[in-house]
């Protein structure tokens, strides 16, 4: 029997025109190509890793992987080390001309660069989030325009012809989220990073957690949620866990009926509009 094809990086592709529906594999194993792709060094600004730096890596890819399962993600995305890039402090920011800082990922590519400071706890959350969006549910298509794009990664979903990420700040404040998360449940008694932990502790200081608007207005959004069906949900991390599914699953439909039921018809349409990028 014929083994079936898998696209390492993502469940599926959409958009491969009618007439060509019998090339499907064609189109599959042109997207797994880009995830071969990136794996080339950032001239200049990339760091060689260190033993440590790897053994910080996989702690923080394993938290994700945890978490990802615990949603019930059916695919374990693998991000091999060569498509992680490390970037000296601020490398980020030079390497995307100062549209983003601290760290990136890029889902049609299967890689991420990140910054790597000298705390080393603000490093493993950096690298978490980026590893979270790298992992989280993955689909690709091929856009009427007849571009090869990203369809949908976490909870966002890119429009058809591939202008619009609806849903962008979910996606960032579920992630965002996590990462806080990630500190609370893992960083906090892990044995690798007990000495800054103890610093950070005795000075009575927090890491730095990113995308703080975005996590803030999404709490607010369960709240406001919460409070109309407390016939329904004992505790709003019950609601949490429904946009963390659809993040790992890439299944909405739970997440839509809470908003249109609670919000009126079309609500969820707005939500995505809203938030998109
Ligand atoms: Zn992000």
């Amino acid at each position: 029997m014929k083994e079936k094809f898998e696209i390492p990086h993502a469940e599926r592709v959409v958009g491969v025109p009618a007439k060509h529906q019998d090339k499907q594999e064609i189109a599959e194993k042109y997207f797994a190509s880009f995830f071969e792709l990136e794996r080339e060094k950032k001239e200049g600004i990339e760091l060689e890793k260190t033993e440590r730096d790897v053994e910080l890596i996989s702690f923080s890819d394993q938290a994700v992987e945890k978490y990802l399962k615990q949603y019930n993600s059916n695919k374990d995305i693998r991000i091999p080390l060569e498509n992680i890039h490390l970037l000296r402090d601020g490398g980020t920011e030079e390497f995307s001309e100062g549209r983003v800082r601290g760290g990136s990922a890029s889902a049609l590519y299967g890689s991420i660069v990140v910054d790597r400071p000298q705390s080393d706890i603000q490093f493993t959350l950096m690298a978490f989030h980026e590893l979270f969006h790298a992992k989280s549910y993955k689909a690709f298509q091929i856009t009427t325009e007849g571009e090869p794009k990203v369809y949908r990664s976490g909870f966002s979903v890119v429009s058809r012809d591939g202008k619009t990420t609806y849903f962008d700040e979910i996606d960032e404040a579920i992630t965002g989220y996590m990462e806080r998360r990630f500190y609370r449940e893992f960083i906090l008694n892990s044995k690798l990073l007990k000495k800054e932990v103890k610093t950070l502790e005795k000075n009575g200081e927090k890491p730095m957690f990113g995308r703080i608007a975005e996590v803030k207005s999404a709490e607010q959004f369960i709240n406001q949620l919460f409070e109309l069906n407390k016939d329904k949900f004992k505790t709003k991390d019950e609601i949490f866990d429904l946009f963390l599914e659809a993040e790992a699953t890439g299944k909405l439909l739970k997440v839509g009926r809470l908003v249109e039921s609670s919000l009126g018809k079309g609500s969820f349409r707005e939500l995505g509009e809203k938030s998109a990028d």
